[in-house]
């Protein structure tokens, strides 16, 4: 690589490469991405640290793929840069870049061994024979495919064919390995335990994660950080439980977990937080998180179903705040926890969930039951947007 212009920052004029482990390792500067008259990639910025685990997080068609492809070569930027390491990827081809990709398809080699499909790249590159065969042994010996490696790919089941795509991608040592819903074919068990071993390996290895994906908990539980894309956009960056307690708009809200929205108007202002009158839940929503908006503003209130007490007790005299009578209305069990559909006099349905900690004794609120639904005021989370 000769184009070694630096990563410009803020305030200072370059970051030298490698000398900071919270400093961008990957930066995407103003990158936008047209097809034509289509833009797939919309003025995207974002920094991607050093040996993190970072998750692109967004529905169909919503420019993840387009993106990670940006970032291996694949495709190039229609306007904005690209920096590695410190090095501006514009001019270099794929192949140059210290990067891999994992294809949503694992396209195996059929006809080859699981040991040649690994060895593969090493000896396209000239790798000398013993070196190769040691590598693909240490990279098999990783992913816990020792003992496997003379089978076919159809011999493997589907994690198994996952983790050989994985040491493939692996062990040239990338710098960077971009996975393109790497999981997608794994039934949900293996998923689960897949993910588990791909953080294990990351963290063996040290080596810069970026993967797409639009199954939320696949995110959660992989991402150090999750972007949140929308319509070719970044809609928030930031840790998982950021995302899920603290989402920025109505959109992150919705689009990660389960959310009871609802539209109000700010009341009353203070330090301590806001009140909001909503009219379609009948009652004043006080929420304790702080943001800004003035007396009068159209703001969203919105409250994850877990944080919904639910009751037959009225809440106690006085308390004409943060709770609503309603009536369980359906009632699904899903062994764990349930999930209670409970309609207010306004006619909206909230969903609120319980965990499944009762051995009995206790009778459990029914179907058809009149019930009252509370909330601490730290739960409500007000969105502007
Ligand atoms: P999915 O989860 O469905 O794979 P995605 O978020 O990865 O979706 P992209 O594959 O990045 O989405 O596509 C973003 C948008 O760009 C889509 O509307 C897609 O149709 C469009 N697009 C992608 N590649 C091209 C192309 N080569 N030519 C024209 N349009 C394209």
């Amino acid at each position: 690589m000769n184009d070694m212009s630096a990563l410009p920052t803020e305030n200072s004029p370059a970051t030298p490469a490698g000398a900071d482990r919270d400093a961008a390792y990957v930066r995407i500067s103003h990158v936008t991405k047209k097809f034509g008259d289509f833009v797939a990639v919309d003025d995207v910025s974002l920094d991607i640290r050093r040996g993190e685990i970072f998750c692109l997080l967004g529905g169909s068609g919503s420019g993840k793929t387009t993106l990670l492809r940006l970032l291996a070569g694949f495709e190039r930027p229609t306007a904005g840069s690209i920096y590695i390491d410190g090095v501006d990827m514009g001019a270099i081809p794929p192949y140059e870049r210290p990067v891999n990709m994992m294809f949503q398809s694992y396209a195996l080699f059929p006809h080859m061994s699981v040991e040649k499909n690994v060895a593969f790249g090493l000896e396209q590159e000239g790798v000398e024979r013993a070196s190769v065969r040691r590598q693909v042994g240490e990279i098999l010996d990783i992913v816990k495919m020792a003992g496997l490696g003379a089978r076919k790919p159809h011999q493997l089941s589907g994690g198994q064919r996952q983790r050989v795509a994985l040491a493939r991608a692996l062990v040239k040592r990338p710098k960077l390995l971009l996975l393109d819903e790497p999981l997608a074919a794994l039934d949900k068990k293996l998923r689960e335990h897949t993910q588990f071993e791909l953080l294990n390996i990351q963290q063996r290895l040290g080596v810069t994660f970026i993967v797409v994906t639009h199954d939320q908990e696949e995110a959660m539980t992989l991402g150090q950080r999750l972007g949140v894309m929308n319509r070719g956009r970044i809609a928030q960056v930031g840790t998982p439980s950021d995302i899920y307690e603290s989402p920025a708009t109505r959109f992150v809200a919705d689009f990660i977990g389960s959310v009871n929205m609802f539209e109000g108007h700010v009341r009353e202002e203070r330090a301590a937080g806001l009140r909001l009158e909503v009219g379609e839940l009948g009652c004043v929503v006080r929420a304790e998180r702080a943001v800004s908006c003035a007396s009068g503003a159209t703001v969203w209130a919105a409250i994850r179903p877990e944080k919904i007490n639910i009751s037959r007790q009225p809440p106690p005299a006085g308390a004409a705040e943060n709770a609503v009578a309603g009536t369980v209305r359906e009632i699904a069990y899903m062994g764990d926890m349930s999930i209670y559909l409970v309609q207010i006099a306004s006619g909206k349905m909230l969903r609120v969930t319980l965990p499944n900690t009762a051995r009995g004794g206790e009778r459990p609120i029914a179907r058809e039951e009149s019930v009252w639904l509370s909330w601490h005021g730290s739960s409500p989370v007000v969105l502007t947007e």
